[in-house]
């Protein structure tokens, strides 16, 4: 059997497209990024591990073949040119020979363009994946806490941007940061306890709190008691600001020991909530990622 090898383009960006032969789901990575010469590959999707060359996308192997098909019809055409004959006069039976026809065409495709574009803390290979979580393929490291993290650096400079805002914008901006600290950390918690706490979610940090503590993982390790405090009372704050538009209730004034005469009035939210929400949200982010496995 004849071999041929065919040279599989990388896009515009240097990302070679990939199919997992398990969940046959699509991704792509940066040859060249990540563990220098690593031959295998994990599925960023469903982890399986296989040798590189099982991760051909179904174009790619398409592509591969026609152009195979493309350079033997083109070789045995060439051939068969070379024996056309034209009728000779003067000869008792004449037969004239002519070739016709063209090498098979070639089947070109185009790599997808995909929603998330990470490159992996761990060992820096550049990946392209559907959605936003998944494991690197090279490492297998899961990225939540890196995304996780990513926003949360996203949220501190719409905070910067908010300095130079008139008045009601700011407190707009300001109020948002809030309540992006806490879909971002539900996001991330989320994914990262889907076996373990299918159910559990996370925009109340007290009770999820209260459920890991039963399989003896303290989220809030590292923080003391008055930082724990301090970042129930910013979640009971968005609780206000999605529910309430913002108004302090009885429940707020209960949950946080807070004074009634706030009763009736806006809840005050500063700059220095935020970002203090998202330094000890990091700290969270972090014992969550240590002690509960994304498996
Ligand atoms: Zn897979
Ligand atoms: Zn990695």
């Amino acid at each position: 059997m004849e071999t041929y090898s065919v040279d599989i383009k990388k896009d515009e960006e240097g990302y070679l497209g990939r199919e997992c032969p398990e969940c046959e789901k699509y991704f792509k990575i940066k040859p060249g990024t990540g563990i220098p010469d690593f031959a295998d590959c994990y599925c960023p999707y469903c982890k399986k591990f296989a040798p590189q060359d099982h991760f051909w996308t179904k174009q790619q192997i398409e592509y591969a073949q026609s152009v195979v098909l493309n350079k033997v019809s083109g070789d045995i055409l060439k051939m068969m040119k070379k024996v056309e004959t034209k009728p000779k006069r003067n000869q008792f039976i004449s037969i004239g020979i002519t070739v016709k026809g063209n090498p098979t065409p070639i089947t070109y495709y185009s790599e997808k363009e995909l929603e998330e574009k990470v490159e992996c803390k761990n060992c820096t290979l550049q990946y392209a994946i559907y959605g936003t979580f998944g494991y690197c393929p090279d490492c297998a490291a899961h990225n939540s806490q890196q995304i996780a993290e990513a926003n949360f650096d996203l949220i501190i400079k719409i905070l910067d941007l908010a300095k130079d805002a008139s008045p009601d914008v700011k407190v707009k901006l300001i109020e948002n940061g809030l309540e992006d600290c806490i879909s971002v950390f539900d996001g991330f918690a989320r994914e990262r306890c889907c076996k373990q706490y299918p159910k559990l979610s996370f925009q109340n940090i007290y009770s999820a709190k209260q459920k890991l503590d039963e399989s003896g993982i303290n989220i809030p390790e590292g923080l003391n008691n008055s930082e724990w405090s301090f970042v129930v009372k910013q979640f009971q704050k968005r609780h206000l600001l999605a529910h309430k538009m913002g108004v302090v209730d009885e429940d707020y004034i209960k949950k946080t020991n807070g004074d009634h005469k706030q009763l009736g009035k806006k809840v005050s939210i500063t700059e220095t909530d935020v970002t203090t929400l998202i330094i000890h949200l990091k700290v969270i982010v972090s014992n969550i990622s240590k002690h509960v496995e994304r498996s």
